[in-house]
């Protein structure tokens, strides 16, 4: 590749021979060619250090971006800590209230100071966020159970107070669906800011069970079977029979406990009273609203011991026997009425004892419900 060569170079008009041997232009090139890798190198390792410093800051930006998704993950478990203690606190209060409710007594809510909400990120420390809401997703769950073995239990009585209006001879879906008549307890629970549907489908049917179990109660303790007089009733006097006056067969409707003039007449079951007056045929009358469109009618009085509006307890004395109106003799004539229509009141009257007991029980949670609220108010 390399030969001795002679060039010619020409300056001022002479010409001159220069000589480079083979071994010159080797010398020259290998220097070239030493200069260019050095240079190479050199721009090389400029352009690797270049790159590594590119991967380094996209590493340190790839951590970067980690760790604010991990702190922002850390805000939002805070924040659903904060939620979830929220809605658990909620929970809580509400199934203390129901229970205190079923049981007939009110409870007190937990002071605000006491409540998850304001407790929990204070307590993070070594669970750490994950392992708080850990603890209070379990504490879900358990709360969850709490509400469907309670809604068992209303269910259970609400079957027992179902199954002992029935015994009374009527269809509890022909009870007139009014509202809670004394204060409505559960309505208060819904204007807490937070509503029944909003705390979970356990929680919904529970309050259902409730409001289902309520109804039958009061519908059940609205059952007029103590007895209006403290005397002996004529048991076959309701139905048809031979009117005393006409001579003519006739629908009586009613119950007549004949007695002397004075004997004290009673409340058959708690109410409010509705009509005091005359009703021709009846003469003096006392009527009893016990809600769920049972009313108990009370004739040929000779005195009045109740005005109208007034609530009475079972076994009140509410007026006097006499003879007033269509009367033959002192006598109580006592009716009971669903939705206008009457009903032979001996199935009240002669309840089983069973039946009596399930509306006993009823009769004392609704009272002392009822007790509590006018404490309250
Ligand atoms: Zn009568």
């Amino acid at each position: 590749m390399f030969q001795d060569r002679e060039i010619f170079v020409r300056t001022g008009g002479h010409v001159k021979f220069v000589k480079l041997s083979a071994k010159l232009q080797r010398r020259i090139a290998t220097a070239f060619a030493a200069a260019f890798l050095v240079l190479l190198t050199i721009t090389g390792v400029a352009v690797v250090r270049d790159m590594l410093g590119a991967s380094e800051r996209a590493e340190l930006a790839q951590q970067q971006a980690q760790v604010d998704a991990a702190q922002a993950r850390v805000a939002a478990y805070r924040n659903r800590v904060g939620e979830v203690a929220a809605e658990l606190d909620a929970r809580q209060t509400y199934l203390e209230r129901l229970t205190s409710e079923i049981r007939g007594t009110r409870v007190a809510a937990p002071k605000p100071d006491a409540t998850a909400e304001q407790t929990a990120p204070r307590k993070i420390g070594a669970l750490g966020v994950k392992g708080v809401l850990r603890n209070l997703f379990t504490l879900r769950d358990r709360q969850n159970d709490y509400a469907v073995a309670l809604t068992e239990t209303v269910d259970r009585r609400a079957a027992r107070a179902e199954a002992a209006i029935r015994n009374f001879g009527i269809d509890p879906q022909r009870l007139t669906k009014q509202p809670a008549a004394l204060g409505g307890p559960f309505v208060a629970f819904r204007s807490e800011g937070r509503t029944v549907g909003q705390m979970g489908a356990s929680i919904v049917r529970l309050d259902t069970a409730l409001i289902r179990m309520e109804r039958l109660e009061r519908a059940l303790v609205a059952m007029p079977s103590a007895r209006p007089a403290n005397v002996d009733m004529v048991t076959s006097s309701y139905g048809y029979r031979r009117d005393p006056f006409t001579g003519a067969a006739a629908f009586h409707s009613g119950l007549d406990f004949p007695g002397a003039r004075g004997t004290p007449i009673h409340a058959a079951a708690a109410g409010r009273v509705s009509f005091v007056g005359r009703k021709s045929g009846y003469g003096n009358v006392v009527e009893i609203d016990h809600g769920q469109g049972i009313i108990t009618r009370y004739a040929h009085l000779s005195r009045f011991d109740v005005k109208v509006g007034q609530r009475v307890a079972t076994g009140f004395t509410i007026a006097a026997m006499g003879s007033t109106g269509r009367s033959t003799g002192p006598h109580l004539h006592f009716e009971v009425r669903l939705n206008g229509t009457a009903m032979n009141p001996r199935i009240f009257l002669e309840a089983k004892k069973d039946v009596l007991e399930t509306k006993a029980v009823a009769a004392r949670r609704i009272a002392e419900l009822a007790g509590t609220q006018n404490g309250q108010s």
